[in-house]
């Protein structure tokens, strides 16, 4: 409760943003006062009703209801569960894409909110509670916020501006999905936007030139033994032992067979599944586990030598192991030109954290799926609470994920300046 009323002052405005002379921006930031308890109670109501990929439902009748109410051309749905709105402006010039992504997580939520999640779901045959440990109720807030802000200002913004209100960013392909279905076309898009929320000084800016997030690739290793007594060990082929080689086995090509200097990688086996009694040595194991890149040639290394460890330890205990590799992660990628465009714009819009150049971060995105069409510029938001040390805070996808909302007013303030930013400079970026 304290922590939500530290987050009622979440209107005050820099100075610097109030004071701007550009009448644009300075007219984003009048209509950022009045939609700003909007977007808060649009978020609260969000977060306590959490749906999971491809079944977000409530949540974009929710959207499309709001962006029908604004007046806007409204594709519904685009992506199975998603929904897109268009702003054709008053003034002739380029279309420019924002993305948010609108999907929960199988995550019991643990954080004592007002609006705390007591959804629950079965998921892979468990009984779970249902969070936006991922912080997307944000995203979606934001954007909607962002949407009525430039609506009003329809008869000034020199272009078009296209809403993506995205499902199953995790794992799912929700963005592959919408851009089967047309989203960046008609009108086309020339560039997309999209923010993530992330523990970070409050109200920070955080972002990359180049690859910003990882890719993702899936990881599954089934490990064949023999069943027997577990007091004979020798009479079968113990899966558990072998899968245990592998699991270190694993570690040393991070460590030890790629340049670390060159790029970061990751690989983790986050589950392991065989034998279901003490004494009795089961007939398998299964492991799944996560592959982080940011470089394709190494990204194919990592491959290569996840197959030949696991293969070769497998062998060497007389089992057999079988490799499959769900490889369709990609690098999430900032256009350096668009980058370096729309720098002054995060600088001037960023809240007290300021505007950061970070380093890569292994989290991965499914946002790629729209730059490979179009150059894209996504961006963290940092969520901390004032005076926390963000390091020490929960990550996404915990069940204690917290997100300050007085990061919020920076998010919609953000992504509003950079749509309207690109429409009038973009000639040089295309
Ligand atoms: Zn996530
Ligand atoms: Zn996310």
């Amino acid at each position: 409760m304290r922590r939500l009323l530290a987050l009622l002052a979440l209107t005050t405005l820099p100075v610097h943003a109030q004071g701007s002379t550009d009448p644009l921006a300075r007219e984003i930031e009048q209509r950022l006062e009045q939609v700003m308890p909007k977007v808060i109670a649009w978020r609260r109501d969000i977060h306590q009703h959490p749906e999971l990929s491809f079944e977000e439902k409530r949540t974009s009748a929710l959207v499309e209801k709001h962006l029908r109410a604004l007046g806007l051309e409204v594709q519904a749905p685009v992506g199975k569960t998603g929904v897109v709105g268009i702003l054709r402006g008053g003034r002739p010039g380029p279309v420019v894409a924002l993305r948010a992504d609108m999907d929960a997580l199988p995550v019991t939520e643990l954080v004592d909110l007002p609006f705390k999640s007591t959804v629950r779901t079965m998921y892979n045959g468990m009984e779970v509670g249902v969070m936006h440990a991922c912080g997307h109720d944000n995203h979606v807030a934001i954007l909607m916020g962002v949407a009525e802000i430039l609506t009003a200002m329809k008869p000034r913004i020199p272009g078009t501006i296209k809403f993506l209100f995205q499902p199953a960013e995790e794992g799912l392909g929700g963005a592959k999905a919408m851009v089967a279905d047309g989203a960046l076309m008609n009108p086309k898009a020339s560039a997309i936007f999209g923010l993530h929320v992330m523990p970070g000084p409050l109200g920070s800016l955080n972002a990359r030139p180049g690859g910003f997030l990882a890719a993702a690739d899936g990881l599954e290793i089934i490990v064949k033994g023999r069943q027997t007594h577990g007091s004979s060990p020798w009479l079968g082929v113990d899966p558990i032992v072998v899968s245990s080689q592998i699991v270190l086995g694993l570690q040393t090509i991070a460590s030890r067979q790629i340049n670390v200097a060159a790029a970061p990688a990751v690989i983790t086996v986050g589950m392991i599944q065989g034998g279901n009694r003490g004494n009795i040595i089961p007939d398998s194991v299964v492991m799944i586990g996560t592959i982080r890149t940011f470089d394709p040639a190494m990204r194919t290394l990592i491959h290569e030598r996840v197959k030949r460890t696991a293969e070769d330890i497998a062998r060497a205990g007389g089992a057999t192991a079988v490799v499959n590799l769900q490889t369709s992660g990609l690098i999430t990628v900032n256009d350096n030109t668009l980058f370096d465009k729309m720098t002054p714009t995060l600088r001037r819009t960023a809240g007290e954290g300021g505007f950061n150049v970070v380093g890569p971060v292994m989290g991965s995105e499914d946002f790629p799926e729209f730059t490979r069409e179009i150059p894209g510029l996504f961006y963290a938001l940092g969520s901390s609470p004032k005076g926390s040390d963000p390091a020490k805070q929960p990550a996404n996808h915990s069940p204690l994920f917290f997100v300050d909302e007085g990061a919020l007013p920076v998010g919609v303030r953000s992504l509003a300046n950079l749509a309207v930013d690109y429409l009038r400079t973009a000639g040089a970026v295309q």
